[in-house]
């Protein structure tokens, strides 16, 4: 499922191939193309010019000439493609976008159909024009907005299980199941810590974490873990081979050895080191009386 670094390895992808071109024709080929709720026609975008294509979190947008964003979220398997505008039409194309280039176009494909583009009004908040639909979305780590005390003390607030808070997109968006368990083993916490019993220093710790692991991501082109997930180009991303938690259930841990263990979190997994990221913090002995 794409995450932060996937997302914005399209975004970067994209925003090369489309900033500066003008939307000569949409195509729906699929009734859910659009997210549900969406109040505009997709349609509605045709004839627009795309100045840029921006991001927070999960969702990605083209910022168009007037007052509307194409917005697009990846879902569980969304791609999308820049190809030739001959080549088959994939089975699950759900969009095309027709950009007036003679040789290329833009495909959204989705297996799953978790995904979705949208056409949304603008909202302006904290001094930036926002996509509707992304106005909820919190600011992830890389963006200027971010703001760590402010994160720290939202997770300290909830108590609930730290790998909960860091999945939470209106405490910090970007951050889904691969980082996340990736970010608390290098933290060496364990995933269901309660949020409000970690030390500000152990969250600034996971934020650390959380930065370092999506970065080196990034750099490597995000993650392909199902094979699902492939950049613009349709090249896959390499980072999995650097995964030392997820996915990884009976794999000795990188760091000391012990097997990776994997346990049932919200109808996914979580996988931690049973040695590096223990349960609870080992208590200190209890002093002796008299
Ligand atoms: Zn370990």
């Amino acid at each position: 499922m794409p995450e932060l670094p996937e997302v914005e390895t399209v975004r970067r992808g994209l925003a090369l191939y489309v900033t500066g071109k003008r939307i000569k024709r949409l195509e729906i080929l699929h009734p859910r193309a659009t997210r549900s709720g969406s109040t505009i026609s997709l349609k509605s975008v045709e004839g627009a010019r795309i100045t840029d294509v921006a991001r927070r979190g999960k969702f990605l947008w083209f910022v168009l000439d007037r007052e509307l964003a194409l917005v697009g979220h990846l879902g569980m398997s969304g791609q999308m493609l820049i190809v030739p505008k001959n080549s088959e039409l994939e089975r699950h194309t759900r969009i095309r976008i027709d950009f007036g280039d003679k040789k290329l176009e833009l495909r959204f494909i989705d297996q799953r159909t978790f995904g979705w583009m949208s056409a949304e009004p603008l909202r302006k908040q904290d001094e930036k024009y926002l996509p509707e639909c992304c106005a909820h979305i919190a600011p992830d780590i890389f963006s200027e907005e971010f703001d760590k005390a402010r994160v720290i003390g939202e997770i300290k607030r909830r108590k609930i299980e730290i790998k909960k808070a860091l999945l939470n997109q209106e405490i910090m968006s970007g951050v889904g199941n691969i980082y996340a368990d990736e970010a608390l083993w290098y933290a060496k916490v364990h995933p269901e810590r309660l949020s409000s019993s970690l030390s500000e220093s152990e969250l600034a710790e996971i934020l650390r974490a959380v930065k370092k692991v999506m970065k080196s991501a990034l750099k490597q082109g995000g993650t392909s873990f199902d094979d699902l997930y492939i950049n613009v180009n349709g090249e896959s991303g390499y980072f999995e081979v650097s995964l030392r938690a997820y996915g990884r259930e009976d794999e000795p841990c990188r760091r000391c050895g012990a097997l990776i263990r994997r346990i049932n979190f919200a109808n996914r997994s979580s996988h931690f080191c049973p040695v590096c990221q223990r349960a609870r913090k080992s208590r200190k002995p209890a002093k002796k009386r008299g």
